[in-house]
């Protein structure tokens, strides 16, 4: 029999830890699925030998942590392991800018960028994830880490320029315990959740040593290893290293099923297996989870057009001080102490309030990562720089012939197998809002990215200015790396892809990360984002993937449909489109409450009115989820949100509920009358928009008829978005009936949920408002005649 469990999560970095952690410990069964292999501290390369097989190109058998991808106007290196980029990320956590959340903006090259979130709804998951991973800025108050050369000079520099700079936070132990003194190379105190490499590892405070980026040997780097995934395993999530995604498709009956090999590193053929869920996860971040989707689009017919766009490289540039003065002397910048990145300049934004003053950006002080020396080799002098011309030659070659290899592992891999360089500079990082508008495509079954500076030149060229005032004011060299002169970038933050978005015309997912036409089918990575974060991502992406997992979590919680009323009139899809989330359960003060109803029944195309019989079968499933149970019972429509998929032949199979709404016991035109009515926006395989009109009648009778009427609904499929109240001037396409089914009653009772304060109290008010009114329509007070 096939495995199948509650979630399947593709890639464990920022966005997959996250979530397996969060559904697991919400008591779900979670897989994980990991391309890359497992490095426990004392686990990451340092000789020269073993830096050469270093990286991830499963083809040449090198299964390690570093994925170097080269496409025609970028370069970018990703991780390949269990804890994703953790293992080699430089552990800079901030917050994205509060109004970069920018809305509508419009881009140099045309279209726009959106943010459908805002900072405000982000921070309590910014809040959690900076807890979790120990965020903690660099200690340089503190006697033994204040001889630290590199971030006194950029604080200079700042301060010389009249530039805002600050110490961010870092996912490092500096000190033992969180509320220990910070001192170097004590034992760390273990998790109460315990550490996946086993309880017998031993991890120490940071001694500085500046190896980040090529994993800390240490476990001083409170990588997700060592924090969420350990959590994760705690909570009895399963996580499988070496296990590559290669396929995955819809299961019939719900859910996905998920084709994936497990890689031998003994030399021996990847082993093939398959495993099915309730809900798929895609985490495999920016270029693998596009790369998945792209390359499984026709089992994946509803996804969106915006598949591969808003691509950037989050405004990465990488330069170097060379030479800093002070006076007539050279001053030391002890660029190898230190973690990599400790302090950052910020460049204000117009959208700070600032006209005129451009797209936002930062700048970072960078340490020395031994797997960059090739960069900065051309600073050098001597044999390495021949090999260097070399590999920049062939980069060339490629690059005007126009058929780039795209994995540059392996190449990377025999340049730094023949000699490591060594230079003595500070590299600076630059970061900010580029233009997202890179498109990501396949190219011969390959993954390529279109993606230039052009529309980013203002952007790329007041980060230069200002590093070349940086290096002025500190007497230094300033020197671009050797890709820019390519017009090149090489990004460590690759985003966008799969963006989140307002409708699906917008993003591929809703603003949650729910992939539009697809349900149970998740975004949780870099790929989601619909621009350049402007700061370093991971903080943000993991804080989306926390905000993903608790609507997940959320009683009957999948989808993105608002509860807001449907404004507009026929085929105003750009209206309903357009309603935005409008809070969802468990907000302050509110208590929310739910149920899940699956009806089933026939449909006849050309029908003008729904009639008892035979026809195409037709069903639905939907959550009904009233956010705040108070305003829902006095509201005399009494209105709710539903969610959820259709099902039928006729539409091409099951589509997505795109937004809609569900009224209980609306008033129904006479005192014993009450109508529960149903509005389902979807669109069928064809692209064509549909509106479910239904509505139950409940009518006084026989209390023998409850059963009956509030077991049958009748319904119309319209054209188009349509809105409340337009039904008469919309196109009929069919109509059908639909019932519950008892042993689906009994079902739908079990899925009652609530969330929020005094969930009992609001379940009881529900259940008396339901009999309440149930008695109202069919008491013995009342006529005993149908209308
Ligand atoms: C050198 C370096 C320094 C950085 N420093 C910082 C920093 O200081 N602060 C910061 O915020 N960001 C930093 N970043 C960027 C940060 O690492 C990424 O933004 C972040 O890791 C992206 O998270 P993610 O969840 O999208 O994907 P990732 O963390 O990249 O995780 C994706 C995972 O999916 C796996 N995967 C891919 N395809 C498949 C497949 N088909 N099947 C199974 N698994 C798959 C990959 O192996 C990987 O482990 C740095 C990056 C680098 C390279
Ligand atoms: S500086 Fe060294 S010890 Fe500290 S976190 Fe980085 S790799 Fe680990």
């Amino acid at each position: 029999m096939r495995e199948h469990v509650d979630a399947v999560v593709v890639g464990s970095g920022f966005g997959g830890a996250v979530t397996a952690y969060r559904l697991a410990e919400g008591g779900k069964s979670v897989v994980v699925l990991e391309r890359g292999d497992k490095f426990a501290p004392g686990d990451f390369p340092r000789s020269r030998t073993d830096m050469s097989r270093a990286f991830w190109d499963p083809k040449a058998s090198l299964y390690g942590m570093f994925d170097v991808w080269s496409f025609d106007g970028l370069d970018s290196v990703v991780s390949s392991g269990l804890g994703g980029g953790s293992l080699i990320y430089a552990n800079v956590l901030m917050r994205k800018d509060e109004r970069w959340f920018v809305h509508e903006q419009p881009l140099p090259g045309g279209g726009y960028e959106n943010w459908p979130v805002s900072r405000a709804e982000l921070d309590p998951h910014y809040d959690e994830v900076e807890r979790m991973l120990g965020g903690t800025p660099y200690p340089l108050d503190r006697p033994a880490y204040a001889r630290a050369g590199k971030t006194h000079v950029l604080q200079d520099a700042a301060a010389e320029l009249g530039l805002s700079w600050h110490l961010p936070k870092l996912a490092v132990s500096f000190a033992p315990s969180p509320d220990a003194e910070p001192a170097l190379g004590l034992e760390i105190a273990p998790a109460p959740y315990g550490n996946l490499h086993g309880d017998h590892i031993r991890r120490f405070t940071c001694r500085l040593c500046g190896e980040c980026d090529i994993g800390c040997n240490d476990g001083a780097k409170n990588s997700l290893d060592h924090t969420y995934l350990s959590a994760a395993q705690h909570h009895g999530a399963d996580l499988r290293e070496l296990s590559e995604v290669r396929a995955i498709r819809p299961r019939h009956g719900g859910g996905y099923e998920v084709e994936y090999v497990r890689h031998d590193k003994t030399g021996g053929a990847p082993d093939p297996r398959t495993i099915t869920c309730d809900r798929l996860v895609l985490a495999a971040g920016t270029l693998g989870t596009t790369y998945l989707l792209l390359r499984n689009r026709k089992a994946l017919p509803g996804l969106s057009d915006a598949l591969g766009t808003r691509f950037s490289g989050n405004g990465d540039l990488l330069t170097f001080l060379l030479n800093t003065r002070e006076r007539d002397r050279l001053r030391p910048l002890d660029a190898s102490r230190g973690p990599v990145i400790t302090s950052a300049i910020r460049l204000p934004d117009e959208a700070d309030g600032f006209p005129g003053a451009g797209r936002g950006a930062y700048i970072q002080d960078g340490g020395y990562p031994a797997f960059a020396d090739w960069i900065t080799a051309q600073a050098d002098v001597g044999g390495n720089v021949a090999r260097m011309a070399r590999f920049l030659l062939d980069r060339f070659r490629e690059f005007i012939s126009g058929a780039p290899d795209t994995n540059l592992s392996q190449e990377l891999s025999e340049l730094i197998g023949q000699g490591a360089l060594s230079v003595s500079s500070l590299p600076l990082l630059g970061m900010g809002r580029d233009t997202p508008d890179g498109v990501l495509a396949l190219r011969d079954g390959r993954l390529d990215v279109a993606w230039t500076t052009q529309t980013s030149e203002q952007y790329f060229e007041r980060v230069r200015e200002t590093m070349r005032r940086i290096a002025d004011v500190l007497g230094a060299e300033y020197k671009d790396n050797p890709m820019w002169f390519l017009k090149r970038i090489i990004t460590v933050h690759p985003v966008g892809g799969a963006p989140i978005g307002r409708h699906p015309g917008e993003g591929v997912a809703d603003p949650f990360g729910e992939v539009y036409g697809h349900p149970g089918l998740y975004v949780a990575d870099a790929a989601a984002m619909p621009g350049p974060v402007g700061v370093n991502p991971s903080l943000t992406i993991a804080a989306m993937a926390n905000r993903l997992a608790s609507r997940i979590l959320e009683p009957g919680g999948t989808g993105q449909a608002a509860a807001a009323r449907p404004a507009g009139g026929v085929g105003d899809d750009a209206a309903c489109d357009r309603a935005e989330p409008e809070g969802h359960a468990g907000q302050a003060g509110r208590t929310s409450l739910s149920f899940t109803e699956e009806m089933k029944g026939h449909y006849r195309a050309g029908a003008g009115n729904p009639s008892p019989g035979s026809g195409e079968p037709f069903s639905f499933r939907l959550t009904i989820t009233a956010d705040d149970v108070d305003r829902f019972l006095a509201e005399p429509d009494h209105l709710a949100r539903a969610e959820g998929w259709i099902e039928s032949a006729v539409c091409g199979g099951r589509r997505r509920v795109e937004a809609g709404w569900f009224n209980l016991f609306a008033p129904g035109g006479a005192p014993d009358r009450r109508l529960m009515r149903y509005r389902l926006h979807f669109t069928d395989a064809d692209g064509r928009l549909r509106t479910l009109s239904g509505w139950k009648n409940v009518f006084h009778g026989p209390p023998t008829d409850i059963w009956a009427d509030t077991s049958t609904l009748f319904f119309r499929l319209l054209e188009g978005h349509v809105a409340e109240g337009k039904d008469e001037e919309a196109l009929i396409v069919g109509a059908g009936t639909l019932r519950i089914e008892l042993v689906d009653f009994i079902q739908q009772l079990t899925t009652f949920r609530t969330e929020g304060p005094k969930g009992l109290s609001a379940l009881e008010r529900f259940a008396r408002f339901f009999v309440g009114e149930l008695w109202d329509v069919y008491g013995p007070a009342k006529r005993k005649v149908r209308v």
